[in-house]
Order: structure tokens, then C-alpha cells, then sequence
């Protein structure tokens, strides 16, 4: 017998629960022997194949083709020892691949610890109280409540309804609302059971308590979640990044490659060297230790973003955030603390009245501007349906329920109101399109109606209001101008305004106006700083909120937030799609009065202008929204489960300037990668140009293939990661956004890496080379040595060469713009670490046997080290003048003409 056919008693009977919920000691027990209510499933990544997968990366192929040619070159001749080269060339490829994976594997694993910050809770009754407790601990028997906006966690059976409305698209494909209904079912199916709920579906609106019948794998989601297991794939703009980066990279060494073993073909110097030639070529440009870099740098950013309260669910958004374009944020909550209190309030008999007292529990005074024997009376009328009315409750231990209904309790607590008994017969729920919520009730027999909400959309429900006698009176043109005047001042003192009416019928028509509430809800201090930094930024602010125009504006105003016009939700909906764009395109608009289902249609036509769309949100119809702007941002205290999963990052504290900052950090790993690349491109030049000079120049061979890998694994890769882990630099928020066509991989980049300290390193390893061979007595035009020892030292020359450049070059490099100077030594730990492993590796070249029969060096007397000296400080010092060349041209252009 299926469970969804019994009556409720049945049921409950049958699931050992009762309407109060299970005892903690019986769910304990559950819990062991139904296990978690989570989704096991082949879902758990696969390591040994994400690490297989490294060897088939693009760069890694390279690496293997090149292996296969020396091992093929080495059986056609076996004494040039091409085969220690395959080789070398393989734990080339072993070392980088098993970086490469453990980055990306910690990368993960710190991206899951974070992700654990975003519990799923879902709201129980347990031992008659309601508690809220992880999904995870969910067990069949538990009484679910469910409201608007929550993702189901489990599958269950209704007890009661209250227009519940589901989605059941992650189940059946169709997003339309789909009703749910107390009665038991005939349905031959679970699926098609009306009276259930189901896990991984979500509340449309309305509310319901359900008794959960399975959980985890049982349930009707982890059914076909272990039937069908697709992944959409979708190119992020890190992706795009990095195969453009690889498509340049791999051309190069190609070219090269082909170019040189033509060249050498035709210049007769056989087949192999031809090979070995272009081996070398391919060799030297791919850059290892970009994957891990890359991996390293987005997992630090959003580590840090993680200290600011702001969860990236995914690790290329991160890097989104850094080009957005435009931020459209919520006011109430992200703008301002959300810690609503009623400071006035205006009877519709004519009286204002001031409370003081700030916090919700704190006692206050009420103050009347006038006052008559029915004063007291009338106001108490007006709290009582403003509590009668709200789902929000102050105790002891806790709060409950949404700032701005909290506001209206604890206005009544400060006067001693308690809500009378009645019977509640409906609720009439508020969504932000509507505006206003009301619930009704039976009182011997009588129906009553309590209604709150914006005053445009209450007042015309309104026939009368309550008269300073006390009585009802038709509501008459002058009141009502009276009424829309008062919430006008207010409104413009930034007070939030909800109407208070109450009714005898059952709907929201016909009403009686009993008086205004305003609120006040202060901006987040921090936030003047970080709107007036998104200014600076090139990054423009625009609030889209629920609330009234003229509040809306006078917060904005507070903040220092400019618009130049304000757009209401009515006068959007008259808008054309293309005024829209033309009218974003040209304006800063302030978005009041909107539903949150007109937030998608503003994403829509900014990002047609082509803006990066930061956006948002914590309603259920918010979602659409976040899912279709860049970077969807979900409140974690006040938003739904709904948003948060829609969203690509969650803001832990609400707060504003937590999304500048995660900004920051977004921008910064653009240019840790910058650096990163243009410092290895520097050190391609001096792998790359002994090759081109042996070729027409007579001398010996100053760079061996093993010793160019030996430069990229022993001494390049390290260093070049720690870049990855380089802070933001101080004026990264003074620069305008990063371009959506603009690439990591770009003229300056290249121009500086190559051409610039690639030139000044190629120079360093030459020089070496060749005044160490003259200094001991070689002479123009010997290409073989007779002394293969003075060889191998004139080799680890050039090798030195280009390795006492890279260190400096680390150093400065730390610094798109400024002088490394200003950085600080100990700032960047693991350059530090890197450094230290470099030295000591140098050292192995020089001293350990065993390295310098693989890499082929020898030690050098110390006398000829000092030929190394000038050119390091030559790179450091022009780079840092090139530095400050950029700045002051960037000052110059920033001059008023
Ligand atoms: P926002 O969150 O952008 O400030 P909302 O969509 O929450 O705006 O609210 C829009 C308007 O709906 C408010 O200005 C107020 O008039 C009304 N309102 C807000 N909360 C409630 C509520 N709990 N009950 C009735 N009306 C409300
Ligand atoms: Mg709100």
C-alpha cells in the first residue's frame, strides 16, 4: 500500500510520528538506520581520471610527442642520448601533470569546505517545538514545514496546505506551478500523487507542513538522479583564456619547430639534429605550470573572498567578477541593515505618533501630536492588525520572520499588544508583485480581514477609514489626499510606509484605512565607502527594490549612490525592450516599485548593451534573474533556497561592499595570470635564442634540450605560481573594468615578456656563454670542443644566465605597475618557499653528481660566477623603469586637457 493513499491519521500511525513532530531520541535513531538524507551517488569525482586526464591536456601532448621523437631519434642513433632526454622529457610531463592535479585537487577540496558554509536547513517540529535543522539530518517520520521560496529536502505526504504551489521541474521537466492538496491520492504513480512533496523540488508560494515518507537515495529525485547524470558544459571566460593562451603558445612552438627543422634539413645537418633541433623549439615554448597557476590563483581569490562572507559556487566565476560592468542590488537588507524599526506612525483620525526605542526588544515611548479619548484606542486597533497580520514573532531566545513585519511586533510589545484569539481561515501571502499581504480570520462568527501594504496599491481598496470619534467614516477625497501626503513626507525621509486597513469580508476589497507605519531601516555604514569605490572602478550601481520611489531615493541619496532617473515597475512595463537598452545605455537608473519578475528583463537588456551583469537577490522570483545575469548573487541570512542555488555566489552577511571586494579579488587573478605568463615568456627567449645563434653562428651548442626542461621545472615553475598568489595591487579598483574581448595573453603582455626581458635574458645567457668560453681560451669558429668538461661549464653558464634572471624577474614582476620596492619582502610567502627551492636546485647543478650527469652541467669556479652579476640588476632596474615610465604616462592621461 502506498503511503500517499492513507488518511492522516494512518499515515502518521504508520510513520510511528505525530503532528509534534518526532522525539530527537527516536530521529537520532532513525538517522542511524535510514543513514543521511543525501544523494549517494557515482557523483563523487572521479580522482584517478582527472589526474589520467592531465596527460591528455593540450601542452602535455606536446610533451609526449616530443618524447616519442627523441626515443625514435636515439634508435637511429643511439650514441647521442636522445633516450636520457625521452626520459627527461616524460618526468617533465609526470612532474607537471601531477602538479597540475594536486593544485587542482586542493583547489577542490578548499572550494567544498567552502561550500559546506552554505547549508541547506530546513524548518522541523521535533518534541512539539520548531527547529531548524540541516537537510542532512532529515529522517522518514520528521514534519516538514514548508514555506515560499524553500527547496524541499525530502520526499512527503501534506498535512495541511495553504495555497502550495510547487515546482516540480528538476522532476518532470515543466516549470508551471503545479498545486498541491491535502486529500489522499489514487494516483498509480508517487510521482503523479497530489498530496506530495517531492526532495529537489521548491515552494512556489503558499505554505504547508508535510510528513516525510523517504529520504536521500529513496526518494523520487535520487531515482532518476542515478538514472541520468548529464552536465551541461558551457565555456567559462577562464576556459576561453586558456585556449586562447594555449592556441598562441602551441603556434609558436610549431612554427618554431618546423621552421628550424626545415632550416636545418636544408643546411645539411642531418635528419637528427633536424629533429633534435625542433624538439628543442616545441620544448622550450610550452609553458609549464599555467594550469596550476591558474587553478592556485582562483582558489586563493576566493578563499579570501570566502574571509569577506562572499561564497563562489563555482571557481570561474570568479574571474567574471572581475569584468563586471554593472552591479544591480536589492536595497532592503543589502544596502541597509534590515534592522527595521517603526519610528511614526499616522492614524487615519489624524494624529502622529512617535516611538522611540531602537532595537526589537527594547522598551519605547509613544508621543501623539495630539490626542483625544478614542487616541489610545485607535492606535491599539492599528497594532493589533498590524500584528494579527504578520508572520514574524519576538520571544525570549528568538526572532522570527521577515525585519519589516518585526518592526510592527515590536511596536506593539512596546505598548503591551497582544494578538486576541481568533481563528485563522486563509492568508492572502505577499509577494513583491503584489505588494501587500492580508489574513483572515472568524471571530464569533464574524469574518474579519487585516490587510498591510504599499499604500498605491492599498488605498484604492480602501471605502472608509477610522475617524478620530472612533467611528468609520466614507473614505472621502480630502482623506485620502490626506493619507497619500502624510506617506508622501515620510516616504521622502526615507521612511518605508506600509498601509494598515482591516475589513468584514474575505477578500481585500472594501477596506477600512485605520492608519501608516514607517519604518526606518539605516544604510550599512560600510557602504558609502564601497559605492563611491565601485565609482572609481568604472563599475556602475543601480538599486532595483520593491519599495516606494521617493524612499528609494532618499536612500540612495544617503549612500551617495547617483541615478539619473528613477524608473517605476508600471512605467517599465510600458517600456519597449529597445527604449530599455537605449535608455540603460545612456543612464544610471534607479529601478522602485518593481517586481522581482522585471529584474530579469533588466539583466536581459544589459547585458544586450553588452555589460558584465552582477545581480542581486533572495526571492524565489528572483531566481530567473540571477540564473540569467553574469554573477547571480544570492543573500544567504534573507534569501530563499531557491536563489541561492539559482545564484553563481552567495553573500553570507547580505552585505554590499562584500561584492566589492569579491570584485577586487576577481580583477587580481586577471592579472596574477598576466604576470605569471609574461614571466615565463621571458624565459622562453633565452631557451629559444642559443638555438637560433647556433644556427648561424660558429659555436658550440650553448643550451642543451634536458637543461632548457631543467630551467622550466627546476627553476620557472615555482616562482611562477607564487605570482598566482600575488594580492591585489592598490589601484586595481582605479581602473576601469577588464573587457570582455580583452585577453590575459595581449600586446603588452607579449611585448614585454619576449621582446622586452626576454631580450635582456637571452643577452644574459649569451654573454655568459661566451665570455666564459673566452675567458678560457676559445676562440671564434671552434664549433666542436676538444674539452667536453669546458663545454658542460660554458653550458651551465648560459643556463645560470637565464636562472639568476628569472629570480629577479620574480621580483619584479610581482607588480603589473608598481615598484617592487613598495611590496614588502615577506608579503609573498610562497615566492619566498619558491626562491629558496630555486636556490637550492642551482646549488645541485653545481655540486651533486648525479643532477649533473642527467642535466649535463658542471660545476663552475667561483671567479667566472661574477659574469652572471650585471644582468640581473640590469633586467630588475629596467623593468622597474618601465614601470614607472607606464605610471606617470597613465598620470599624464589621467590629466584634465
Ligand atoms: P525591497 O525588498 O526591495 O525593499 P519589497 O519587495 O520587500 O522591497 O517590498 C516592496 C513593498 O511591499 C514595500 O515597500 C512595502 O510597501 C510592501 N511590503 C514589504 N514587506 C511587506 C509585508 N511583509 N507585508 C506587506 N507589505 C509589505
Ligand atoms: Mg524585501
Amino acid at each position: 500500500m502506498q503511503l500517499f493513499t492513507l488518511e492522516k491519521e494512518a499515515l502518521l500511525q504508520r510513520l510511528k510520528s505525530s503532528e509534534n513532530g518526532l522525539s530527537s531520541a527516536l530521529a537520532a535513531r532513525r538517522l542511524r538506520e535510514f543513514g543521511p538524507n543525501v544523494l549517494e551517488q557515482g557523483a563523487k569525482k572521479n580522482y584517478l581520471l582527472a589526474y589520467a586526464r592531465q596527460y591528455s591536456q593540450f601542452f602535455a601532448i606536446l610533451l609526449e610527442v616530443a618524447a616519442l621523437l627523441s626515443f625514435v631519434a636515439d634508435h637511429y642513433d643511439s650514441k647521442q642520448g636522445s633516450d636520457v632526454l625521452g626520459y627527461a622529457i616524460i618526468g617533465a610531463v609526470i612532474v607537471n601533470a601531477t602538479f597540475t592535479f594536486w593544485q587542482e585537487y586542493r583547489a577542490d577540496k578548499a572550494m567544498e569546505e567552502l561550500l559546506k558554509l552554505i547549508p541547506v536547513r530546513v524548518s522541523l517540529r521535533r518534541d512539539g517545538d520548531v527547529v531548524q535543522v540541516e537537510a542532512e539530518d532529515l529522517v522518514p517520520g520528521d514534519i516538514m514545514l514548508l514555506e515560499e521560496g524553500d527547496k524541499v529536502a525530502a520526499d512527503g505526504i501534506i498535512l495541511e496546505a495553504n495555497s502550495l504551489y510547487l515546482n516540480l521541474s528538476s522532476l518532470t521537466g515543466e516549470s508551471a506551478p503545479v498545486a498541491r492538496r491535502l486529500q489522499p491520492d489514487t494516483a498509480r504513480r508517487t510521482l503523479e500523487a497530489k498530496n506530495m512533496v517531492f526532495a529537489g523540488t521548491t515552494v512556489l508560494s503558499g505554505s504547508g507542513i508535510a510528513v516525510v515518507s523517504a529520504t536521500g537515495n529513496a526518494t523520487e529525485f535520487g531515482n532518476i538522479a542515478s538514472l541520468t547524470k548529464n552536465v551541461r558544459k558551457t565555456v567559462t571566460p577562464m576556459q576561453r583564456e586558456i585556449i586562447h593562451i594555449t592556441r598562441i603558445f602551441t603556434g609558436i612552438a610549431l612554427l618554431m619547430g618546423c621552421v628550424f627543422f626545415a632550416l636545418g634539413l636544408f643546411s645539411g645537418k642531418g635528419i637528427l639534429m633536424a629533429s633534435i633541433f625542433a624538439l628543442a623549439l616545441i620544448v622550450a615554448n610550452v609553458p609549464e605550470g599555467l594550469l596550476p597557476t591558474i587553478s592556485l590563483s582562483l582558489s586563493l581569490a576566493s578563499q579570501r573572498m570566502a574571509r569577506h562572507n562572499a561564497l563562489v559556487k563555482n571557481l570561474d566565476s570568479v574571474q567574471t567578477l572581475g569584468s563586471a560592468t554593472v552591479i544591480c542590488t536589492d536595497k532592503t537588507g543589502t544596502l541597509t541593515r534590515n534592522e527595521m524599526s517603526t519610528k511614526l506612525l499616522w492614524l487615519a483620525g489624524g494624529e502622529e505618533i512617535s516611538i522611540s526605542g531602537e532595537g526589537y526588544r527594547e522598551p519605547g515611548e509613544f508621543s501623539f501630536s495630539r490626542h483625544n479619548e478614542s487616541s489610545e484606542q485607535r492606535l491599539t486597533e492599528l497594532l493589533t492588525a498590524g500584528i494579527l497580520n504578520c508572520r514574524a514573532s519576538i520571544d525570549e531566545e528568538r526572532l522570527r520572520g521577515d525585519p519589516t513585519e518585526l518592526a510592527i511586533v515590536a511596536a506593539a510589545r512596546k505598548k503591551g499588544i497582544t494578538a486576541p484569539e481568533m481563528t485563522k481561515l486563509q492568508e492572502f501571502i505577499f509577494t513583491s508583485e503584489r505588494k501587500m499581504m492580508s489574513t483572515v480570520f472568524e471571530d464569533d462568527g464574524k469574518i474579519q480581514i487585516f490587510a498591510k501594504g504599499a499604500v498605491e496599491v492599498l488605498l484604492p481598496r480602501c471605502t472608509s477609514f477610522l475617524g478620530d470619534d472612533g467611528k468609520e467614516q466614507p473614505l472621502s477625497e480630502n482623506k485620502r489626499q490626506e493619507a497619500l501626503a502624510r506617506a508622501e513626507t515620510f516616504e521622502n525621509q526615507a521612511f518605508r510606509v506600509l498601509l494598515v486597513a482591516s475589513g468584514t469580508e474575505a477578500r481585500e476589497e472594501a477596506l477600512t484605512l485605520l492608519g501608516l507605519v514607517a519604518i526606518m531601516d539605516l544604510p550599512r555604514s560600510e557602504v558609502f565607502a564601497a559605492i563611491a569605490t565601485c565609482k572609481g572602478a568604472g563599475i556602475r550601481t543601480m538599486m532595483i527594490t520593491g519599495d516606494n520611489p521617493r524612499t528609494a531615493a532618499a536612500i540612495a541619496h544617503q549612500i551617495g549612490m547617483a541615478f539619473d532617473r528613477v524608473v517605476t515597475g508600471p512605467e517599465l512595463e510600458a517600456l519597449h525592450d529597445e527604449a530599455l537598452e537605449e535608455m540603460l545605455a545612456a543612464e544610471t537608473v534607479l529601478f522602485a516599485r518593481m517586481a522581482s519578475s522585471q529584474k530579469l528583463r533588466i539583466a536581459t537588456a544589459l547585458q544586450n548593451n553588452g555589460e558584465v551583469v552582477a545581480m542581486t537577490g533572495d526571492g524565489v522570483n528572483d531566481a530567473p534573474a540571477l540564473k540569467k545575469a553574469d554573477i547571480g548573487i544570492a543573500m544567504g541570512l534573507s534569501g530563499t533556497e531557491v536563489a541561492k542555488e539559482a545564484a553563481d555566489m552567495v553573500l553570507l552577511d547580505d552585505n554590499f561592499s562584500s561584492i566589492v571586494i569579491a570584485i577586487e579579488e576577481g580583477r587580481n587573478v586577471y592579472f596574477n595570470i598576466k604576470k605569471f605568463v609574461t614571466y615565463v615568456l621571458a624565459s622562453n627567449a633565452p631557451e629559444i635564442v642559443p638555438y637560433i645563434l647556433q644556427f648561424f653562428l660558429k659555436i658550440p651548442l650553448p643550451l642543451s634540450v634536458i637543461q632548457i626542461l631543467s630551467i622550466d621545472l627546476g627553476t620557472d615553475i615555482l616562482p611562477g605560481v607564487a605570482l598566482g598568489s600575488e594580492r591585489p595591487e592598490k589601484n586595481i579598483m582605479n581602473r576601469p573594468p577588464v573587457r570582455r574581448n580583452e585577453k590575459i595573453l595581449d600586446r603588452e603582455v607579449f611585448l614585454r615578456g619576449y621582446f622586452f626581458l626576454g631580450v635582456i635574458e637571452a643577452t644574459a645567457a649569451m654573454a655568459a656563454f661566451l665570455s666564459f668560453l673566452l675567458l678560457h681560451g676559445w676562440q671564434y669558429g671552434t664549433v666542436d670542443l676538444a674539452d667536453p668538461l669546458l663545454h658542460r661549464q660554458a653550458m651551465t653558464m648560459t643556463l645560470l644566465g637565464a636562472v639568476s634572471c628569472q629570480l629577479l624577474n620574480a621580483w619584479t614582476m610581482r607588480s603589473w605597475e608598481f615598484s617592487a620596492f613598495n611590496l614588502g619582502f615577506f608579503s609573498n610567502r610562497l615566492l619566498l618557499w619558491a626562491m629558496a627551492v630555486e636556490l637550492v636546485w642551482v646549488w645541485a647543478i653545481l655540486n651533486v653528481p648525479e643532477v649533473q650527469r642527467v642535466f649535463n652541467t658542471a660545476s663552475v669556479p667561483l671567479n667566472d660566477l661574477w659574469i652572471l652579476l650585471p644582468f640581473p640588476l640590469l633586467l630588475f632596474c629596467a623593468h622597474e623603469f618601465y614601470k614607472w615610465l607606464r605610471r606617470r604616462k597613465k598620470n599624464r592621461d589621467l590629466l584634465p586637457t
